[in-house]
Parts: C-alpha cells; sequence; structure tokens
C-alpha cells in the first residue's frame, strides 16, 4: 500500500527522480549481501531529495539512506521500505576559497581526495582509500592512518526527515571514534564544507599511494566485506584480539574472518546476512571468553 502511494508521489511532484522496484541491496553492499529494497530512489539534487523525504513522511515511510554501502550489513530477506541511495547521485565538488572545498554527500571519499590534490590541498590523504562516500563517511566519522573527518569538517548540510535544510558546525556534528551526531538524528547528509590546507600535490600523491599500498598489504581488498567489522576497543586493536583468540578462517557458510587481517569478516561466497551475524556473535563470544575484552561491531546491521 505504501509503496504504491510513494511511487505516485514521486511520479507527480518529482517525475525527474530515478527510482526502482524491488532493487537488491546486494548490488549496493560492498558485503554483496542483501535481499530486495521495495523502492530505490536516486536523487540527484537537494530539490529531488527533499521531495522524496516530504512524500515518504506523507506516507508514514522513514527511509533508509545509503551511501556506497561500505558499512551496512543488509537483510538477507530485504527491506520494505524506501531506500535513498545517494552515490554517484548527490554529486559535486568546488571549492569555496583557497582552502575551502563544498562537497556533496553522493561523491566518493577517494574522488573527494583527488579533487584536493589538484587543487594542492593537503588533509584529506587519509581518506582516499576508505571506500565509502562523503556522506557515509561524515554519519561515520570515518578515518584512518591518524585522520579522520572530524579534524577538517568546518560545517554539515542536512535536510531533516521532513525535507527541512540545517546546517550544523563541525563542533555540533558530535564526532568521536566512528560516531556522530548523525547516528541518533534522523536526517540526511546532504554536503560538507571541509578546511583542508595548502601542499605540494607530489608530496600528497605520494603520501596517497603509500597509504594505499599499506592498505593493500594488510587488507584482504580481495574479497566482499565492510571493512573492519569492530570497533577498536580502548587500549587494545581488534585484528590481533581475534587472531590471538585462534578465530582465523573460522566462520558460517560463506562468512569468515579474514586469514589475511582478522578484523575483517568476509564473504568467500554466498555469504547470507545471517551466516555473517553469527560469525561476529562467535567472535564476540570467543575473544570475551580469551580476553574478558568485549567488541562492538562497527559494520551497521539494517
Ligand atoms: C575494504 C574496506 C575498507 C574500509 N576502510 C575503512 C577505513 O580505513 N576507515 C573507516 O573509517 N572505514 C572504513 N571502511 C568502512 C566504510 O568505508 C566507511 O565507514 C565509510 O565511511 C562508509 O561510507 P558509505 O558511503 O559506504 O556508507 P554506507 O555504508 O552506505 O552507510 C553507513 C551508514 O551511514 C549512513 N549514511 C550514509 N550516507 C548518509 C547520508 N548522506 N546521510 C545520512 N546517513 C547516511 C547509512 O544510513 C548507514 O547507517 C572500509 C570498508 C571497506 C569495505
Amino acid at each position: 500500500m505504501w509503496s504504491s502511494e510513494l511511487q505516485q508521489t514521486i511520479i507527480q511532484r518529482c517525475a525527474a527522480a530515478e527510482y526502482r522496484l524491488q532493487e537488491p541491496l546486494s548490488r549496493h553492499t560492498s558485503f554483496r549481501i542483501g535481499g530486495p529494497a521495495a523502492i530505490m530512489a536516486f536523487p540527484k539534487t537537494t530539490e529531488e531529495l527533499k521531495l522524496l523525504l516530504q512524500g515518504a513522511a506523507a506516507a508514514g515511510v522513514q527511509p533508509y539512506i545509503l551511501g556506497a554501502g561500505t558499512n551496512i550489513l543488509a537483510p538477507d530477506e530485504g527491506l520494505d521500505a524506501l531506500v535513498i541511495c545517494l552515490k554517484d547521485a548527490l554529486c559535486g565538488i568546488r571549492c569555496l576559497d583557497e582552502t575551502r572545498l563544498e562537497i556533496y554527500a553522493g561523491e566518493s571519499m577517494a574522488k573527494a581526495a583527488v579533487f584536493a590534490k589538484n587543487h594542492a590541498l593537503t588533509g584529506l590523504e587519509f581518506a582516499h582509500g576508505i571506500p565509502g562516500t562523503l556522506g557515509g563517511g561524515v554519519y561515520m566519522n570515518a578515518g584512518a592512518y591518524g585522520g579522520e573527518l572530524k579534524q577538517i569538517v568546518e560545517s554539515v548540510t542536512i535536510l531533516t526527515m521532513d525535507g527541512e535544510e540545517k546546517t550544523l558546525s563541525g563542533e555540533e556534528c558530535g564526532f568521536g571514534y566512528r560516531t556522530s551526531v548523525y547516528q541518533k538524528l534522523p536526517c540526511v547528509i546532504v554536503r560538507a564544507v571541509l578546511r583542508l590546507q595548502t601542499g605540494d600535490p607530489d608530496v600528497i600523491g605520494q603520501t596517497m599511494r603509500t597509504l594505499m599500498e599499506k592498505r593493500k598489504a594488510s587488507q584482504p581488498l580481495e574479497l566482499p566485506s565492510a571493512g573492519s567489522t569492530f570497533k577498536r576497543p580502548e587500549g587494545y586493536f581488534a585484528g590481533p584480539l581475534i587472531e590471538r583468540a585462534g578465530l582465523k578462517g573460522c566462520g558460517f557458510g560463506g562468512a569468515e574472518v579474514s586469514k589475511k587481517h582478522a578484523g575483517f569478516v568476509v564473504n568467500t561466497g554466498g555469504a547470507s546476512a545471517d551466516d555473517v551475524k553469527k560469525t561476529i556473535a562467535m567472535v564476540q563470544s570467543r575473544v570475551w571468553e580469551a580476553s574478558g575484552v568485549r567488541l562492538e561491531p562497527e559494520v551497521r546491521i539494517w
């Protein structure tokens, strides 16, 4: 019922908006897991996004927001819901002045980092190898190799679920380790302003290459995953704790603790969301028994 009502709204109010019915989430998640979303919409402008949110609110539907799906475990049975996918849809990057970039949520972090390098701006090198979008990065306060978005976000513009636009300062984003205020505030991150510093493009490019080499050497990039499955517990690293518990290569069905990096649960082929969830629960309980440390998933379970 709700989906035909919402489809009518999209057709009437927002005819240009691209949407698909029964779109497999597995096509949009780096785990390659997830059944169909009843409606998946791909708004290309803030106005289209606003109309979609207003249509969803009128139909009594709370949408799921998808970036590149690189930190999501989606359900095997799919979602009887509206999923709004921003990756490669709500895009755009521009220089506001000598050191500030405005980046839309659907833009990839890799592209943003290369754009910054090409404009002789340093500060975004850490994000070059993070496979998500800017919106997902802000939501997660993504970080690597000593950098995190918290350090460079000047402001974030959002739409509330009823389509009202608001801008929050970096401080108001409540950034912490892999967290932000957006994990509690129902809204869509539309764009952000990043404050960088001027630098030498050759040095920036070299740093990006070095970090990518480190990633390739240590992470199981050849298999589908959602990156580090668990947050770093205070005073420890998840990978060594899991390895010490003897769990490399263990798992359920097609899901397995990576043999290359124990911090990653990988899909070795045909893994279901249930296989991954069982593997996560098994790792949590075995690490607790072996080390007395509680591991908390970093991956968002839908
Ligand atoms: C191989 C690999 C390596 C990785 N390495 C790193 C790393 O080094 N550091 C790191 O921090 N992460 C890493 N990750 C995890 C992931 O890439 C990051 O968390 C990334 O920021 C997620 O972005 P995304 O666009 O894929 O978000 P998604 O996975 O699509 O979404 C993640 C969460 O953000 C929400 N969200 C996404 N976009 C928006 C938006 N515009 N508005 C509101 N909510 C939104 C979603 O609803 C969801 O809850 C890695 C993942 C993989 C697969």
